[in-house]
């Protein structure tokens, strides 16, 4: 049985807690690894070594940092099918949605090799007479990232190309669902030149994370999961002194107008709420329809589904692949059923492929769901699409404003004054206008609102370096030197 095991101090270290979990192939529903689950002792270990490593590694000038982040992004390029292949392993994906996740993650790898740029300061000069005044922004120390199972590759690049760029030392601590990609990518750092102890992997449970959240060595925690658990990573790391960023579950509604292109809506409907087995924080997950057109376009979701063709990612033809487990397709499967009890009509019921070897289901379609119906009310996380009608664009605009959730949304419509309106009105912190997924380019910020994200700072981009970095400001009087010396080389800080 293959194990997998934490890294610190760029190699891989044997954990010491007799603790394990078990990683499966979500295709053929059998085990393939065992990763190590971490005690205190484990995860003191990795936070000692980020700890040890921060001094030298803040004091690295940020053109070597950059040096190592650009060969960082030559290594992932160079091998995303090795990569993709993991997700495919580990998290069932297929490919086209393995490689996407790799070539987003990569999109956060190559900002972060501008990451200097970011790191200027302002400067006033003479702000008072012989005195300037300037900023600057300094790393926090050792940060931790603590990640879900939903994108292992490219949520950690979220996290960990800005906070070392920033100058911090980190420590990961990935799904125990699928632990691998978190551990080949630690390799290509090393690969890439990153000292020891700059990026480490501690392997675990709440044990782990509560450690995390806890240890008096780490400065600030970035998490991406569900709500409550964000919610309580937040809590208890703010009320230890930590700065957290807390994403959380989302519940995320397209709201399709009359005039809106029904065949286009219909499309991304489908891709974005049966992609990645709707397993997406930014998966669509609730259709809400404009009464006049409700049926046509039920219709034509409806005869789109049966084209979808659910398998195994490692048969070329499949577009949508298994779930991350037994419970996790039963549960979801639960949802189907529980809302024809409720009232809503399943139009499609895609439960019947959970008999099958692995974790697979088939998409679902469920038509007159209304709030109040368990499967609106908590996120689904799997290939479920439920449609809402509505009367009109006010009712759409605040039944997504009165649910908890506040990820993404999308608006479908030629009308650009009402899509203006619905991003002025909207309360939810990521928008598509005619797009289904908008999740944004690695230099704007990814984050949602209420009960989507605990903190104030938003993942990666500009709010990204804020988050790993605090600011200084600098008032400063200097006699004047008159001192020179003669150089002829080429001026350089390396
Ligand atoms: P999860 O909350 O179960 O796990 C996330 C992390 O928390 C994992 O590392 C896990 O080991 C740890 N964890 C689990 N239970 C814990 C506990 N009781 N105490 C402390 N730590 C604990 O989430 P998941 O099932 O891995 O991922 C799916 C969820 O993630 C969905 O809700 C999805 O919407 C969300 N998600 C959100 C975003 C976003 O950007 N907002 C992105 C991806 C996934």
């Amino acid at each position: 049985m293959n194990r997998i095991s934490h890294w610190v101090n760029n190699k891989v270290v044997a954990g010491t807690s007799g603790k394990s979990g078990k990683v499966f192939n979500p295709a053929t529903g059998k085990q393939e690894s065992e990763v190590d689950l971490a005690n205190i002792a484990d995860v003191d270990a990795a936070i000692a070594s980020a700890k040890a490593a921060f001094p030298a590694w803040r004091a690295t000038n940020l053109s070597r940092r950059a040096e190592i982040m650009f060969r960082m992004r030559e290594l992932i390029d160079a091998n995303r099918k090795e990569i993709a292949s993991l997700l495919t392993q580990e998290h069932g994906k297929v490919p086209s949605d393995a490689l996407g996740e790799v070539a987003r993650g990569l999109e956060n790898i190559e900002f972060a090799c501008g990451v200097p740029a970011m790191l200027k300061g302002g400067y006033s000069e003479q702000a008072s007479t012989g005195v300037d005044v300037y900023s600057i922004r300094q790393p926090l120390g050792v940060v931790a990232g603590i990640t879900p199972f939903y994108v292992p590759a490219m949520v950690p690049m979220w996290m960990f190309a800005n906070a070392i760029m920033c100058g911090n030392t980190f420590v990961l601590k990935p799904s125990e669902k699928d632990p691998s990609a978190s551990m080949f990518i630690a390799d290509l750092l090393r690969q890439a030149g990153l000292p020891e102890g700059v990026y480490n992997v501690v392997h675990g449970d709440k044990v782990a994370v509560d450690r995390l959240l806890e240890h008096p060595d780490i400065a600030a925690v970035s998490f991406v999961g569900s709500t409550p658990i964000a919610k309580y990573v937040y809590e208890t790391g703010t009320k230890n002194g930590k700065r957290v960023q807390a994403l959380g579950g989302a519940k995320n509604h397209m709201l399709v107008l009359p005039d809106a292109d029904l065949d286009m809506a219909a499309d991304a409907a489908i891709s974005a709420a049966y992609g990645s087995a709707g397993e997406r924080c930014m998966a669509v997950s609730v259709v809400l329809s404009v009464d006049t057109v409700a049926d046509a376009l039920v219709e034509k979701i409806k005869t789109r589904v049966p084209n979808i063709k659910v398998g195994a990612g490692t048969d070329p033809a499949s577009e949508m692949g298994p779930l991350i487990s037994r419970e996790h397709r039963d549960k979801v499967a639960s949802y189907v059923t529980g809302a024809a009890k409720e009232g809503a009509k399943v139009v499609i019921d895609g439960t019947d492929k959970a008999k099958d070897e692995g974790f697979f289901l088939n998409p679902s379609l469920i038509d007159h769901v209304k709030p109040g119906m368990k499967c609106y009310d908590e996120e689904i996380f799997g290939p479920v699409l439920t449609v809402m009608r509505v009367k009109g664009y006010d009712e759409g605009l605040k039944t997504i404003n009165d649910n908890q959730f506040g990820n993404g949304t999308a608006i479908f419509t030629r009308d650009g004054g009402v899509a203006r309106q619905f991003q002025y009105e909207v309360n939810v912190g990521m928008v598509g206008n005619n797009v289904p997924i908008p999740v944004p380019v690695s230099y704007y910020t990814f984050g949602g609102w209420k009960a989507s994200l605990f903190g104030d700072q938003h993942m990666y981009g500009p709010e990204g370096i804020n988050f790993y970095t605090r600011g200084k400001v600098v008032t400063s009087r200097w006699p004047d030197p008159r001192t020179s010396q003669v150089d002829l080389g080429f001026p350089h800080n390396r």
